[in-house]
């Protein structure tokens, strides 16, 4: 058997290399346009910031180090340019000596992978990417002579606040560079819901990054940016010695649609779950290939997905492998799970986030806890953000979203299992995690996540969302803090009311409200309930629920509720004039 994989990266090489360990006798080609195999493309950005110092350590592999291990043709610098489907053959352009020559193949892996997308726009030839070792070595280059007269660069624009903007936005930092940040959205991290992402925002800000939301780059200059709004109006000028544009990338198509096979609805080489294209014995991975969506729900049409992420090229590449050889079917629906860190602060998510449920129109429930990421006592404890979206039907998880210095990583995995394994919300209360005080805490997040979803299914407690609370209010409902005195001073959650007007919460502590209820509290109108991050909103809300009142408690507390309004402020003022 004769195979061929076009693309020597990720999800090519896996499949290379997992076609070898099954089998000695097939004969395996592999076809990559660029100098590498093998390289660590999400390492680059860390390259370029200087925090992997060794160009090397990006070198995974070679085509010798290849051949010698598990006996595969690797042949750099060797693009694909034609396949014909029906003669089982490509044609392949020889980029060294510029010769073109064809080879058979009894199975066809496509694993292109995706290309950087560029905003059209004058001057953007200026603007760099980031997808291979050349390109961080022109980043790396322009870093050290971008500035007037072959001086390192000070300044740069980084277009894109998605994950690969925000990691090369950090590391231009770290470089020593200014950097604006310009996103289109009205917020960074678009697998973030507002009030998440917000503090990331926080965050790039609290390092020195000019962050731009509502924002586009309309025109690049020799030193400058020029940045419009979303309707094109001029706001400002920008100074950039460089530009790099990390907008998204577009599933690389050329090849499947040259060998006449399918392109899914969002741009993806559509395959079924054992990862065939619509045409015989050509197979598509990795980011180039479509994914089915392990929640979409009954929406047949969104059944299929991209996900440009390399735990999934992988698993694409093992899987094709098995496939090819005859060894296993099905490839698992996916669920999304990506995690990045924004100097001190980890973002991670998985599945749906609530924008997106609305969107879609889908119902579902919202969940934000602040529980710190081990035993509150023991040194270094701190706080995280947690936010679980439910299914109110059936209790399924239907994503989370999670913010903090520590141990959000293994919170997000954990509910990433918890979907794969078909777990509902309500039974994350009862998952065994392993505990030490340095480690985490006897309740897990996890754990907490299962109680608020476990309360909130069984009705116990009923919640009301940060972005609800206003309409409640102007409906007539009373807010209640249950914090301190000394809390509340500090600041506390100010809804307002249906002439715009802001009303602070009236202050009755938790200790105090069996005794002050009755008397401060009106009986006849909704009370909404709140403390800092929602716990002691939980037994306020039981406790004036036993007492006969039409109760909800504030869902993530203060600390929701402020980033919230922190995140609508940013929205709202994003588009203020920038220097010129
Ligand atoms: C800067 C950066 C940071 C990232 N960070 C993360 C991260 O932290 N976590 C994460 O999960 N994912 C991350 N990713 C995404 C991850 O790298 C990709 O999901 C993964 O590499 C996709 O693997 P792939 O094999 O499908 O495509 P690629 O890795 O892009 O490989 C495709 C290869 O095919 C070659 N090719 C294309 N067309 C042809 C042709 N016609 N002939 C021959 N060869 C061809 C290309 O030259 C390329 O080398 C990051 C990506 C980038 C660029």
């Amino acid at each position: 058997m004769k195979i061929i994989i076009v693309g020597g990266v990720a999800a090519g090489m896996s499949a290379a290399t997992r076609l070898r360990r099954l089998s000695e006798e097939a004969e395996i080609i592999v076809l990559e346009a660029g100098e590498h195999v093998s390289f660590a493309n999400c390492g680059l950005p860390y390259y370029a910031g200087g925090v992997i110092e060794d160009r090397g350590a990006l070198l995974l592999q070679t085509p010798e180090s290849l051949a010698a291990r598990f006996r595969l043709d690797v042949r750099t610098r060797n693009r694909v340019v034609d396949v014909d489907a029906d003669a089982h053959t490509v044609t392949i352009s020889d980029l060294a000596s510029g010769e073109q020559y064809v080879e058979s193949y009894d199975s066809l892996v496509l694993s292109p992978g995706a290309r950087p997308v560029v905003p059209p726009a004058p001057g953007m030839d200026r603007a760099l990417v980031l997808r291979d070792v050349a390109d961080v070595d022109r980043l790396v280059a322009a870093v050290d002579g971008a500035g007037e007269g072959g001086t390192p660069a000070r300044t740069a624009v980084v277009i894109g606040g998605g994950f690969v903007g925000v990691e090369v936005a950090e590391n231009l930092v770290h470089r020593g560079i200014a950097v604006t940040l310009v996103e289109m959205a009205d917020q960074v991290l678009a697998p973030l819901d507002p009030e998440m992402a917000i503090r990331v925002q926080q965050e790039l800000a609290a390092h020195g990054v000019d962050v731009r939301t509502s924002a586009q780059v309309t025109a690049v200059t020799a030193g400058a940016a020029e940045l419009s709004d979303a309707q094109g109006n001029r706001i400002g000028e920008v100074p950039a010695d460089l530009v790099v544009a990390a907008i998204g990338v577009r599933p690389d198509t050329e090849l499947a649609v040259l060998a006449g096979a399918a392109v899914g609805p969002r741009g993806g080489i559509l395959v079924d779950d054992e990862l065939r294209t619509s045409v015989a014995d050509i197979y598509a991975v990795g980011d180039a290939a479509t994914k089915r969506d392990a929640l979409a729900g009954d929406d047949a049409g969104e059944a299929t997905t991209l996900i440009p992420l390399a735990n999934l090229a992988n698993r694409h590449g093992r899987h094709v492998a098995d496939v090819i050889l005859g060894r296993r079917t099905s490839m698992r629906p996916s669920v999304g799970t990506a995690v990045v860190g924004v100097f001190d602060l980890t973002a991670a998510s998985v599945g749906r986030n609530e924008k997106r449920l609305q969107a879609e129109g889908r119902p579902y429930r919202a969940i934000h806890i602040h529980p710190a990421q081990h035993a509150g006592y023991y040194p270094g404890a701190s706080q995280m953000a947690l936010k679980l979206l439910v299914d109110p039907e059936t209790d399924l998880i239907l994503g989370a979203q999670g913010l903090g210095r520590d141990g959000v990583d293994k919170r997000i995995d954990v509910i990433s299992t918890a979907i794969m394994g078909g777990l509902t919300a309500s039974e994350l209360a009862d998952l065994e995690l392993a505990y030490a005080p340095a480690y985490g805490s006897a309740k897990d997040p996890i754990n907490m996540l299962g109680y608020v979803a476990d309360n909130l299914r069984s009705g116990e407690t009923r919640s009301v969302q940060w972005h609800e609370l206003d309409d409640l209010v102007a409906q007539g409902a009373t807010v209640v803090d249950v914090r301190t005195a000394g809390e509340h001073a500090r600041g506390t959650v100010e809804p307002a009311s249906a002439d715009g007007v802001a009303l602070p919460a009236l202050n009755v502590p938790l200790d105090e409200l069996r005794e002050r209820a009755r008397a401060e509290i009106p009986a006849d109108r909704p009370v909404v309930v709140h403390c800092q991050v929602g716990q002691r909103g939980h037994t306020a809300a039981r406790l004036l629920t036993q007492l006969g009142y039409d109760v909800r408690n504030l869902d993530g507390g203060y600390l929701t509720w402020r980033d919230g309004k922190l995140a609508r402020q940013a929205a709202a003022t994003a588009l203020a004039p920038v220097g010129a």
